[in-house]
Formats: C-alpha cells, sequence, structure tokens
C-alpha cells in the first residue's frame, strides 16, 4: 500500500516536472564558429539529459574495462588456490592410506598451487618421511618450525628423524624445543623418555614416569649406575619406597648403605626385603662377598628368622649348608621346603645333589610380564619389548604370586 502511494506520488512529481519543463517558454541557441542552431528551451533539455545519460553509461564501460586485468587475476589466484587445497586434501588422503608415491606427487602440487605454506609443508614433510626420503623430510620439517602454529609439528618431525637415526643430541635439542612449543605434551615426554633410556640415563627417565612399577625400576637402574654412594642411596631409597618387593631395588639399598659405611641399617634392609618377598638375589647379598661358605650357613638363619617357615628361607638355609657341608641340616630344610610346597623341583634338586647326583639348573628367570622374554639378570627395561619394569623372578609357565 505505502508503496503504491510512493509510486503514484513519484509519477506525479515527474508528470509535473515534464508538464512545467514542456511549458518552459523562449529557445535556446548553441554557436559552432559560422552555425548556429536554434531548438526551444524543452528540447534543448531533453538533449542535455540525453548526452548526461549517455556519457555516464560510457564512464561505466571504461571503468570495467579498468579493472578486467585485476578481476581475472583475483579469478585465477581463487582457481589456483581451491587446486592447491584439494591436492593437499588428496595428499592427507594418500598418506592416511600410507600411498607415499601419490602423496609425494600431491605434496609437489600443493606447493606448486599455494606456495610453503604451513600446510603444504607439513604434507610435504610427512611425504617424504613416508617415502623415506630423510633428507628432504629434515629440510620441510625445518621450515616448518619457523611457523608460529605449527613449531611444534616441526621439531616433532627433527625429533623422530633424530630418533631414527640415533642422533642422541639433535634428539634432545628437538624434544627441548619441542616441549617448548607445546609444554606438557604427552607425546614429547614418551620420546624423552625413550631417548633417556636409549642413553640407559635412568636418573632423567626417573623424572619423566608417574608409573611406580616403573620408578621403582628406573631408580633401581640409577642407583646402580650412580657416580656416589650417597647419590646411589638416595635413587635406591626411592625404588624400594616405590616396591618394597623388587628384590634388586632391596639389594642396591643395602649396597648403599654398605658404601656408606651403614653395615646395621643395610643388613635391616635386607632382612625387611626378605620378609616382604624372599628373594635369592637378597641371599646372595646377605653375607659380605668375602665371606666363606662356613660364614654364609653360620649368618643365613638371621636372615631366615625374618620369614620363618617360608619356602624361600628353607631354601636359603638348605643350600647353605649344603654348600658349607652340612649334609644333615641341609637335608632337613630341603625336606622342609618341600613340605612347605616347594613343587617347582629346587629343593628336590638339593636332595638330589645331596645324594651325589648332578645340581640341576635352576628353571627360574626374570620374565617379561609383556613379552615373556626370560633371561638370567635383572633389568630395569625388557631388552625385547622395551616395557619399563616388567621383568619379575619366576619359572616359565608359572603365573606371578
Ligand atoms: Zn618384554
Amino acid at each position: 500500500m505505502l508503496r503504491a502511494v510512493k509510486f503514484m506520488l513519484l509519477a506525479t512529481l515527474l508528470l509535473a516536472l515534464v508538464w512545467w519543463v514542456g511549458g518552459l517558454p523562449g529557445t535556446v541557441t548553441a554557436h559552432a564558429g559560422p552555425y548556429a542552431v536554434t531548438t526551444s528551451t524543452p528540447a534543448a533539455l531533453l538533449l542535455l539529459f540525453i548526452i548526461a545519460v549517455l556519457l555516464t553509461m560510457l564512464l561505466r564501460v571504461l571503468g570495467g574495462i579498468r579493472r578486467a586485468p585485476g578481476q581475472l587475476g583475483a579469478w585465477r589466484a581463487g582457481k589456483r588456490a581451491a587446486a592447491g587445497e584439494a591436492a593437499t586434501l588428496r595428499g592427507l588422503a594418500a598418506l592416511a592410506a600410507e600411498d607415499a608415491k601419490a602423496a609425494k606427487a600431491e605434496a609437489a602440487r600443493a606447493l606448486k598451487l599455494l606456495g610453503e605454506t604451513p600446510l603444504a609443508l607439513m604434507l610435504s614433510a610427512e611425504a617424504s618421511r613416508l617415502s623415506g626420503d630423510a633428507a628432504q623430510a629434515k629440510a620441510a620439517f625445518a621450515k616448518l618450525t619457523q611457523h608460529k602454529e605449527l613449531k611444534f609439528l616441526g621439531h616433532r618431525g627433527l625429533l623422530r628423524e633424530s630418533l631414527a637415526t640415533q642422533d642422541h643430541e639433535a634428539a634432545r635439542q628437538h624434544a627441548q624445543a619441542a616441549e617448548a612449543a607445546y609444554p606438557g605434551a604427552a607425546w614429547t615426554r614418551a620420546q624423552q623418555l625413550e631417548l633417556a633410556l636409549r642413553e640407559q640415563n635412568y636418573a632423567t627417565a626417573l623424572g619423566l614416569t608417574q608409573n611406580k612399577h616403573e620408578i621403582a625400576a628406573l631408580a633401581t637402574a640409577a642407583a646402580q649406575n650412580a657416580a656416589s654412594p650417597s647419590q646411589a642411596l638416595g635413587f635406591a631409597k626411592q625404588a624400594v619406597k616405590s616396591d618394597p618387593q623388587l628384590a634388586p631395588a632391596v639389594v642396591a639399598l643395602a649396597v648403599a648403605l654398605r658404601a656408606l659405611g651403614k653395615t646395621r641399617a643395610a643388613k635391616k634392609t635386607l632382612r625387611m626385603g626378605w620378609k616382604a618377598a624372599p628373594h635369592p638375589l637378597i641371599a646372595d647379598a646377605w653375607s659380605l662377598p668375602g665371606a666363606t661358605p662356613l660364614d654364609r650357613a653360620r649368618e643365613a638363619p638371621e636372615l631366615a628368622a625374618a620369614n620363618p617357615g617360608h619356602v624361600e628361607s628353607e631354601l636359603l638355609l638348605a643350600r647353605a649348608d649344603l654348600e658349607a657341608g652340612l649334609t644333615g641340616e641341609a637335608t632337613r630344610h630341603a625336606q622342609a621346603a618341600l613340605d612347605a610346597g616347594a613343587d617347582d623341583g629346587r629343593a628336590q634338586g638339593i636332595l638330589d645333589q645331596l645324594a651325589g647326583q648332578p645340581a640341576q639348573p635352576t628353571r627360574f628367570a626374570w620374565i617379561c610380564e609383556s613379552c615373556h622374554h626370560a633371561q638370567p639378570d635383572w633389568a630395569p627395561v625388557c631388552p625385547v619389548c622395551h616395557k619399563i619394569g616388567s621383568l619379575s623372578w619366576r619359572a616359565p609357565g608359572t603365573a606371578l604370586v
């Protein structure tokens, strides 16, 4: 309704204007040299109006022609960007499908179309890595470290490359830079832990885990590798606190205490360890290294008393008596071990030895709970599956008690 009123008003005004112009009196004469054109005022005004409209149209067309190259360039750039983006997406899909050749081709296309944008660089770096081109991957990752947003990805890639080539120094630097670029990342922590383990730097590795089992194993290894007895004492205490049943930790603590002249504390530690979980390593550490078999047989009961009647206590006494030539006592304790449920052949082995038969090798070993690899000596990390603190002392085929 309002529109109709407006239209009517405008039409009336226009009509009035035309009426007024049409009614203007007089003439207009234009002189050009010897020529003179005379016309009525309304016709002259109409002509002026037509000329103004034509001029405006001409200017519009000229402006359009002037802007055309720029618009064409923008259109072309848009098309290029779209093609580059499509190449990047195809490259990412090829990466996920582990198609190295296609990923590399798409990465090259993306770089050509988009230039060295962070995303194109990342695609190029990962594609180079997938196809085994370490030099190109490193160059692309190095360029990525210059970008504020993707710095972490750059150092992450360089860290992986350094680990692959065993360049531990470079790996450490990139791990630090990655941590600075993205603080608290679980991935960086895991890499730093792996790096420390590769270098057998257990003290550093210790600071990178929260797992009690792992702390016990790593602190034990750190104590074993410590530069001084007081340093070893600190690590060993931490290890025993984290896992009082880990025999190598108990022994490491006793060794450190002895090195510092604290013999009584060392004995107390071994007795407590024996009470918590009797183990041949603790039995071996009980007497001093230079002790004779007779000394050992004399000292063994004190340790066995920490866990009286236990299979391991009876076996400890039987073995010590056997080695000291106290056959009667050895037989009694081996029999007691059998009665206490020693069915893994060790007690029977002592009885067989007493009967003059050759000693049977022990079936017990440190066995990885993760991959079941077995070895005679304890280690903080499984040498096969690299799991930390996974070794436990048992006979193959038996479950961990
Ligand atoms: Zn393993």
